[in-house]
């Protein structure tokens, strides 16, 4: 079932991961217990659920509205037939698309985004659906892999991660200088080159701890047909963090402090967007800078907001700002 094309251009739906072994089978001096923080509290005939937030070990709870709720049960694939392939067919019209996984470390990003041998996350799905579209036609596809930490960019399809600048062009947009793009013919060809730059993403910060969960990653997609031109951003967000629950300090600090200013100001443009503001603030951040020609506009996004089903406090940081942004 597709949905219709909603009158906001930025849908936030979410979802929350079923329980891992580890968390089914805890110590037995831990307290816990089975059953997920986050439930539906309502169905609304808009295709808008509320749902409710509720603390295991207290009477706390709250609720929030959001586009869509992708249950423990739910597979990728439902996420995608619902919400991310309606954006295909319009990168072949000219229209770009964002999709982001938002949600702390541990939520899932990385299991929804890239998923496994089994199943095969948005990435793959959405690269199978482009291959296809583009079956007998004249369009092309090319990518970019990029990841943004610290306010910086390195290109994932370099050697060593080169990073590289965030230059303002003439129209006051900006363009990554140098950023390689790979051309890919077959899926065979996207998932050699795309797992070159997950294994630099990795070895990139060495002597830094975990970068890869604290840095954005961005895999962008250009379908091209030599005249009209169409790009997709899927997009591996840091996992966002309480700083009132985390003792970081140093680096970590400034790690922790520029991740939270980049999903503030990224919720701030999605919120003015959806809102249809006057005044969109791309400015903030290096991120919604750099994502300013694939936000806004005709333009038309999804963020997916994961939850870890064990952890009321991370559900509440993460829920709050994801309904703020609609
Ligand atoms: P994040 O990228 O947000 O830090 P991960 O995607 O790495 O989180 O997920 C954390 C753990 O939960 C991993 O072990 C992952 O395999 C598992 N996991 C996440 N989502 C699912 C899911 N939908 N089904 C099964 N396991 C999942
Ligand atoms: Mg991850």
């Amino acid at each position: 079932m597709a949905n219709q094309i909603s009158s906001s251009n930025v849908r936030v739906v979410l979802r929350v991961r079923p329980f891992l072994p580890s968390e089914l089978n805890p110590p037995s001096d831990q307290k816990t217990s089975q059953i997920p923080c986050v439930s539906i509290l309502d169905q609304h005939s808009s295709g808008e659920v509320t749902v409710r937030l509720k603390d295991q070990f207290s009477s706390r709870n709250e609720c929030y509205k959001l586009d869509s709720f992708f249950g423990q049960e739910g597979r990728v694939g439902n996420i995608f037939e619902q919400e991310l392939s309606v954006l295909i067919p319009g990168l072949f019209q000219g229209i770009n698309a964002t999709v982001f996984a938002y949600g702390a470390t541990g939520s899932g990003k990385t299991y929804t985004m890239q998923g496994t041998e089994s199943e095969p996350g948005l990435i793959p799905l959405a690269m199978s659906a482009i291959f296809s579209m583009c079956e007998n036609t004249k369009y092309s596809v090319q990518i970019s892999y990029y990841e943004v930490y610290l306010d910086r960019c390195y290109d994932l399809l370099e050697p060593k991660a080169k990073e590289v600048m965030a230059l303002d062009d003439k129209d006051g947009k900006v363009q990554l200088k140098g950023l390689f793009w790979a051309s890919v013919k077959s899926m065979a060809d996207f998932s050699q080159i795309y797992t070159t730059g997950l294994q630099r993403r990795k070895v990139a910060h060495t002597g830094l701890n975990d970068v890869s969960s604290r840095s954005h990653a961005v895999l962008s997609v250009v379908v091209s047909d030599g005249s009209s031109k169409g790009k997709l951003n899927l997009i591996d967000l840091a996992g966002n963090e309480d700083n009132r629950r985390t003792q970081n300090e140093g680096i970590r600090m400034q790690e922790s402090a520029k991740i939270n200013e980049s999903l503030f100001a990224l919720s701030n443009v999605i919120s003015a967007l959806n809102n249809r503001r006057p005044y969109i603030p791309y400015r903030e951040s290096k991120l919604t800078r750099i994502l300013q020609d694939s936000l806004g506009g005709a333009s038309r996004a999804l963020m997916v907001a994961c939850l870890n089903p064990m952890s009321y406090q991370e559900a509440i940081h993460t829920v709050s700002l994801a309904a703020r942004s609609r």
